[in-house]
């Protein structure tokens, strides 16, 4: 059995005031004890945040990490930071990060691994533009991305990580994927694993991420190989966000 796990990445929104509000109304999470609850807040809260969580279950962390563990990298910020601070993991390969800011299949596998090796938890993502979908391409995709990490550290690297399926084109536009496509891309992800190690592809956790809502969460996670939600957009909405936690079945 698979503990579903739900997140809300901030990305670059919020102020400290604003934090406080959000961080308020997630601490009535704190009775959700069957599931795993994660926020990214923006680096310069991660303090904040990880102070106004403590005690409610709900673990903080970073939308990013460098791939270095430390030095001349201005502007960047390394996994004993990430530590230092008492976040529990970081996102790496978003979309946005590999779009706009050029993170190579190779720079995440890296970032993937420095997470890793500090004992923190990596949440890797994955997802096609809708031109890979339209050309037929998604599964070799998001195969591809996968497979960076799977065959340079191998299928225990995933021991305690997170797969994020996130097709770029359900991001922040109101598309979300049906949960019959999310379903088929989560099965084909998990059969890329089993061809490595087929209890392990059994335990990892994949998650879905693309525009969900209080209003849709229900039918995604309804999907057999569908264990939880990275959430952008309604993450920023305490009552949204609970929708979506209460959602998992
Ligand atoms: C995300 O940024 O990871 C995301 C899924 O965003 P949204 O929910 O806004 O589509």
């Amino acid at each position: 059995m698979r503990r579903p796990w739900v997140a809300g990445n901030w990305k670059m929104n919020g102020l400290r005031e604003t934090n406080a509000l959000l961080a308020k109304g997630l601490s009535l999470l704190a009775a959700e004890r069957e599931i795993d609850i994660c926020v990214a807040p923006p680096a310069p809260y991660w303090l904040q945040v990880v102070d106004a969580m403590e005690g409610t279950g709900v673990r903080v962390l970073a939308q990013n990490v460098s791939e270095h563990a430390g030095g001349a990298h201005t502007g960047e910020h390394s996994v004993s930071m990430l530590q230092d601070c008492g976040l529990a993991g970081a996102l790496v390969g978003h979309s946005e990060r590999r779009q706009l800011h050029g993170e190579t299949d190779v720079v995440v596998a890296e970032k993937f691994a420095a997470v890793r090796k500090a004992g923190l938890q990596p949440v890797l993502c994955v997802g096609e533009t809708l031109d890979e979908r339209r050309a037929g391409e998604t599964l070799s995709v998001v195969s591809r991305q996968l497979l960076a990490v799977l065959e340079s550290q191998g299928p225990d690297a995933f021991d305690g990580a997170v797969l994020a399926y996130e097709p770029v084109w359900a991001i922040g536009t109101g598309l979300t994927a049906t949960p019959e496509q999310a379903q088929a891309v989560h099965a084909s992800l998990r059969a890329v694993m089993a061809a490595f190690d087929a209890d392990r592809a059994g335990q990892l956790r994949i998650v879905y991420g693309g525009s969900v809502k209080a209003g849709n969460a229900a039918g995604l996670f309804a999907m057999p190989d569908i264990d939880g939600a990275l959430v952008g957009g309604a993450s920023l909405d305490a009552q949204e966000f609970l929708g979506i936690c209460h959602a998992v079945r």
